[in-house]
C-alpha cells in the first residue's frame, strides 16, 4: 500500500505540492457531502485541489479515506481521485479546542458529460476492480483491510480473517447488532442471534477475494471530464464482491446495462439474489444506528426473511 502523506498545516501542504508562493486564491464550498465540509480550492497558479475538512473528526478519519482511495487507484481498474495527503490545520477559523482542523487533499475531478455507454463501461470497470489482486490490502488473513475505516461516521472493523463468512459475521453484522440492541425486544434479539448462527447456511465463500468500494450508492460515483464514473467516498475492504454489488441495489439500483456488463465480465455465483438482502442488512443496521428507528421496519423485514 502506498504511504499516505501527512502535512502539519494546509500551508505546508500547498508548498510541498505546488512550491512556495502558491497560495489559495479562492475556496468554493462544494455541496453534497453528509459529513464533511468540501471545497474546490483554486490556487494562485490556476490549478485546483479538492479539500475535505472537519474540525469534529480526528485526522485518522481522513487517513482512512485516503488509504481507501489509494487502494482503489492501485487496482488501476477505475477512476478515483489521486490523494495528495492529509493533515491538521491550526490556521484561523479552526476549532482550537479540538487542536485544529483535520483536512484531506485530493485531485479535483472536473465533471463532464457522460459517454453514451457510461453504465456498461462502469459495470465492466467495477468488475475489473473486483478481479484485481488483493494481497497488498490485508495482512495476516485474506479478508479485511490494513486499517480500521468508517462506514458513514461509524467505525468499520477490518480485522483480517481467512474465512469470508466469519469476517462478515464478526466484523460486519455482529458489531452493528450490538450497537442496535436497544431497538430490539428480547424475542427479536433471539432472532438476530439465530441469524448470526446460520450465516453458513445462507452465504457462500467467494471464488476469489475482491477489493470492495464498501459504500457504493449513486452519490458515490461522479462523472469525470472523460465522461466515465469515478469512485469517491469509499469504505474499502477485501471481501466478497457480492456485498458490493448488493449495496448498489439497496437504494433503487443502477440501470440494467451496468449489471449486464458486470455479470459478463465477472459472472456471479448461483443464488446471489438470495444472499443480497442479507448483505444489505449490514447497511440497514448501520443506518438504524446512525439515523434512528425509521430504519427498524426494514431491518426486521430482512431478519424475518432469513429466520
Ligand atoms: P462526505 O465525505 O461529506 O460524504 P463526499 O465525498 O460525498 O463528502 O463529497 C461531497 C461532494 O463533493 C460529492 O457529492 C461530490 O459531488 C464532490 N466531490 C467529492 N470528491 C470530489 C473530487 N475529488 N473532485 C470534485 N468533486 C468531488
Amino acid at each position: 500500500m502506498t504511504h499516505i502523506k501527512h502535512f502539519d498545516s494546509l500551508e505546508e501542504a500547498l508548498v510541498s505540492l505546488r512550491g512556495s508562493g502558491t497560495g489559495i486564491k479562492r475556496a468554493d464550498r462544494v455541496a453534497g457531502g453528509d459529513i464533511n465540509e468540501a471545497y474546490k480550492l483554486t490556487l494562485a497558479d490556476g490549478t485546483f485541489l479538492f479539500m475535505k475538512a472537519n474540525a469534529r473528526v480526528e485526522e485518522s478519519f481522513f487517513a482512512a479515506e485516503a488509504a481507501g482511495l489509494s487502494a482503489i487507484a492501485q487496482t488501476g481498474a477505475i477512476g478515483t481521485p489521486h490523494v495528495f495527503g492529509c493533515g491538521t490545520d491550526n490556521g484561523c477559523g479552526t476549532d482550537k479546542k479540538n487542536g485544529g482542523r483535520p483536512f484531506l487533499l485530493m485531485e479535483f475531478i472536473e465533471s463532464g458529460k457522460r459517454i453514451p455507454d457510461y453504465w456498461e463501461v462502469f459495470g465492466r470497470q467495477f468488475a475489473a476492480m473486483h478481479k484485481a489482486g488483493t494481497e497488498s490490502f490485508t495482512r495476516g488473513g485474506k479478508y479485511g483491510f490494513l486499517y480500521t475505516n468508517f462506514i458513514g461516521s461509524r467505525d468499520q472493523d477490518n480485522t483480517a480473517h481467512d474465512n469470508w463468512i466469519a469476517f462478515f459475521r464478526d466484523c460486519r453484522l455482529k458489531p452493528q447488532f450490538q450497537s442496535a440492541a436497544r431497538y430490539f425486544s428480547p424475542g427479536e434479539q433471539k432472532k438476530a442471534a439465530a441469524l448470526l448462527e446460520k450465516l453458513e447456511e445462507v452465504l457462500v465463500e467467494p471464488e476469489y477475494p475482491s477489493l470492495l468500494h464498501g459504500d457504493l450508492w449513486s452519490g458515490n460515483a461522479i462523472t469525470g471530464s472523460d465522461g466515465r464514473a469515478w469512485l469517491i467516498d469509499p469504505a474499502v475492504y477485501v471481501g466478497s464482491a457480492e456485498a458490493d454489488l448488493a449495496m448498489t441495489e439497496l437504494f433503487g439500483g443502477f440501470p440494467r446495462p451496468f449489471y449486464e456488463a458486470y455479470r459478463e465480465a465477472a459472472p456471479l455465483q448461483p443464488g446471489y439474489e438470495q444472499r443480497r438482502d442479507l448483505y444489505n442488512l449490514y447497511h440497514l443496521l448501520n443506518h438504524l444506528n446512525l439515523f434512528g428507528r425509521s430504519y427498524l421496519p426494514s431491518v426486521k423485514r430482512v431478519i424475518d426473511q432469513y429466520i
